[in-house]
């Protein structure tokens, strides 16, 4: 935030420089004159710190105002990147994102890992095959999470043969 006293008291200063400068034709004691322009001097001076005082905020305004628009671009394209997706139940309240038919782009199906997307991050999920209870295990590289998909099957053991004790 630039400093408003900053600027004020820099134009006044100016301005008393100003009017100060202005007396100084009507003074004939060069004594007087010279301590004048002294004072005149430590106004400018002061001034011309204050102008750099309020560049250098200045600056940082511009630096700062740069990194938000970046972060609000940044926000706008993961808005635009989930608006492709949609989260789906595969069963017993197992989810992940999906890539939406319509928003494919060319890309092949996918699933995204469901906790790196609330991290507004894309992260797909690889199949890692099927469990004994037939769910879909997928794994995020990203954050290394297991996913278990689809509903549980009944488990279904070879049968083993009877053995007498
Ligand atoms: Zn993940």
């Amino acid at each position: 935030m630039v400093d408003l006293a900053l600027l004020t008291g820099l134009a006044g200063g100016l301005k008393t420089a100003v009017d100060i400068g202005k007396t100084i034709k009507e003074i004939n004691d060069l004594t007087v004159i010279r301590s004048k322009v002294i004072e005149m001097q430590d106004i400018i001076l002061g001034a011309q710190s204050s102008a750099m005082a309020a560049q250098t905020q200045l600056f940082e305004l511009i630096q700062e105002n740069s990194e938000l628009k970046a972060k609000v671009a940044a926000v706008d394209d993961w808005k635009a990147t989930a608006a492709r997706y949609q989260l789906r139940d595969y069963g017993e309240g197992t989810f992940a994102y999906e890539l939406k038919e319509d928003a494919a782009n060319g890309e092949p199906p996918h699933k995204l890992c469901p906790v790196c997307f609330e991290n507004g991050k894309r992260s797909l999920l690889q199949f890692h095959g099927k469990t004994a209870s037939k769910q879909h295990l997928y794994k995020c590289l990203s954050c290394g999470g297991d996913f278990y998909l689809g509903t549980i099957a009944e488990i279904n053991w070879p049968s083993r043969p009877n053995r007498r004790v």
